[in-house]
């Protein structure tokens, strides 16, 4: 199984100078196979990516010599990428390939391409990685996963730069688990909530930056668009953002590992509307972000330990279900923190309801599948997609 760590760099100058130059001779690759691509096309011929890539390969040192200043690499993988969204567009899983624009989504690929059998495409020491034509550069983390080294593609976000590893894990750490099912609501200020009660709150660091992206978010509303000050808002605001998103994921690891290990099945919400709170739009950016990598993070995480996922159909009403008496309550709005059930007079918290009741639909859709054991889907309600479940092998 191939895993991704994304991990944030400490570059010098140097570094930083050499990876704008690789990003833009990626860039510059994608966009000249794309043209190409689209010539041949009309021309009536059958382009793909091999041949283009064999045709810049022939043309480079004469038409574009400053290419040869980067991995060679960083455009033939650009080139590789361009096939892969055309391949995705004949598909139907993806549009018309675009042209790449400077600053957005700037990455390239770092390492010398497909390594020997068993052999790492880069080096990692600790908190520093070796890469082809740069040497060591240093990580601010430790590289999470342990296998072999598959592929590094280096990125950037706002003004910092991150290294993608992806990492072929081959032994599955299997590991015994001493409790049944769990039931997670996930939240902006509250981390997350457990059917047990449990609550996950983020570190300090994360509250006061999202203090910090309403005041920036003002700032910018009140400057002239394109003007200097817009500018360096808004500049401000996407770094702001980087570093929620980074501790967010963060936290999610803890989370998503801790959940993994002590749970047999673990039910989460398909998408998270119920937990919508006053800023909406900051909510629902941070959120969503937010509930994908918790998704992606759990469903390798319980492959990894041996769980099940249960994701909740998006129209089962986990907050509003009082889960003593099954009364409903449909006057409950998204400020209310604490609700009382008008059936059996029980104070509920908000989160720890919901929680409560994904774990309840969790043990009764993980019932159904047991006994339908080949059947991966389970559907109820006229409305719901139902819950899908993912059952680990
Ligand atoms: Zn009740």
């Amino acid at each position: 199984m191939l895993l991704v760590h994304k991990i944030e760099l400490k570059v010098n100058n140097k570094q930083a100078n050499y990876f704008a130059k690789a990003c833009g001779v990626a860039r510059f690759a994608y966009n000249w196979a794309l043209d190409e691509w689209q010539k041949q096309y009309k021309a009536g011929q059958k382009p793909n990516e091999i041949n283009l890539r064999k045709y810049l390969n022939s043309i480079k040192n004469e038409q574009f010599p400053w290419m040869l200043e980067v991995t060679k690499v960083a455009p033939q993988q650009a080139i590789k990428n361009l096939g892969t969204a055309f391949q995705r567009f004949f598909n139907h899983q993806g549009k018309y390939p675009k042209f790449k624009k400077k600053g957005i989504h700037d990455s390239f690929r770092a390492d010398n391409g497909p390594a020997k059998v068993g052999a790492d495409a880069v080096q990692i020491l600790d908190k520093k990685m070796n890469l082809p034509r740069i040497g060591w550069v240093r990580l601010k983390e430790r590289l999470r996963f342990t296998g072999q080294i598959k592929s590094v593609v280096i990125s950037r976000r706002a003004n910092r730069w991150y290294a993608a590893i992806s990492v072929d894990i081959t032994e599955l750490n299997q590991v015994h688990k001493n409790q049944g099912i769990v039931g997670v609501d996930l939240g902006i200020k509250t981390l997350a909530t457990l059917s047990t009660g449990e609550q996950i709150v983020g570190p300090r660091a994360h509250k006061q930056l999202l203090t910090r992206v309403r005041k920036y978010s003002k700032k910018l509303s009140r400057c002239r668009k394109g003007s200097k000050n817009y500018k360096k808002a808004r500049l401000k605001l996407s770094k702001i953002h980087a570093k929620i998103r980074d501790i967010r994921i963060d936290n999610l690891h803890k989370l998503t590992t801790d959940l993994a290990l002590r749970f047999n099945t673990i039910g989460i919400e398909d998408l998270n509307i119920g937990g919508m709170v006053k800023n909406k739009k900051l909510a629902r950016h941070i959120m969503d972000g937010s509930f994908y990598e918790f998704r992606r993070q759990l469903e390798y995480k319980a492959k990894w330990y041996g769980s099940t996922v249960v994701v909740v159909g998006r129209f089962y009403p986990s907050s509003k279900l009082c889960h003593c008496c099954n009364f409903i309550n449909q006057e409950l709005t998204l400020s209310d923190r604490q609700w009382q059930c008008n059936n059996c007079n029980k104070l509920h918290d908000r989160d720890v309801n919901a929680a409560i009741n994904i774990a309840n639909y969790t043990r009764h859709a993980n019932m159904i599948v047991s006994t339908q054991s080949s059947c991966g889907i389970y559907a109820c309600g006229e409305k719901s997609a139902g819950a899908a479940v993912n059952t680990a092998a």
